[in-house]
């Protein structure tokens, strides 16, 4: 019988994505939506506190095993932002348009060379909200942020994102192409190699 996993997000980009990664394994991995865990306070500090924050939350309310993620994108010529912030880089209101823009008017007239960025993901699996030993992953992903959008795949920052080794920006890439190389992506074959053990 597979092994059944709760999914600690709503958010839809994400849930596709990692259903397609995990088409293959003995794993059955529901969306938190499903037990109706609520959305929880991401008040930690770091992409792996704010996944064990969402994972812990997840695995009480459906009492079942977590894996949660928290990703990002990290901009060099802002410090490290948005990072942790991502999803909210715009203000309260945000969404991926808005935050798209906002990213874009913060780099106006910074050349393409200073544009050097990457997609972090940090996940975390919990067998029980009182595990004291998480598994913890986490994948990279180097990129640059183009001077405008390109591309209509993906979610978030992807328009914005450009993969250096192929030329596209990540809504260029098919969605196979994206979970071949991508932070979440990357992050999950550790995870899984982690599980496996
Ligand atoms: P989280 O749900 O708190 O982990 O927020 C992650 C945010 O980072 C998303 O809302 C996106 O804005 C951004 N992000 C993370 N992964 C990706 C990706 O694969 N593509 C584009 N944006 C991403």
């Amino acid at each position: 019988m597979n092994t059944k996993i709760v999914l600690a997000s709503n958010n839809a980009g994400k849930l596709k994505e990692f259903q397609q990664l995990l088409a293959k394994q003995q794993l059955d991995i529901l969306p938190q939506a499903r037990f109706k865990v609520s959305e929880v306070e991401e008040t930690g500090l770091s992409f792996v506190e704010n996944a064990i924050i969402k994972a812990r939350h997840a695995s009480k309310i459906a009492n079942l095993p977590a894996i949660a993620d928290d990703s990002g994108l990290e901009v060099d010529f802002l410090d490290g932002a948005p990072g942790i912030y991502s999803a909210r880089f715009s203000g309260a209101n945000a969404n991926d348009a808005k935050n798209n823009q906002e990213l874009l008017e913060r780099l106006h007239d910074v050349p393409h060379e200073q544009r050097s960025a990457r997609f972090q993901c940090v996940l975390v699996y919990l067998r029980h909200p009182l595990d004291p030993t998480p598994l913890i992953c986490q994948g990279t992903w180097e990129g640059r942020i183009l001077t405008e959008p390109q591309g209509t795949n993906g979610f978030g920052y992807d328009p914005l994102f450009l993969d250096p080794t192929t030329g596209l920006s990540s809504a260029e890439l098919s969605k196979a192409e994206k979970n071949t190389r991508s932070h979440r992506a990357k992050a999950l074959q550790g995870l899984l190699a982690q599980l496996s053990q």
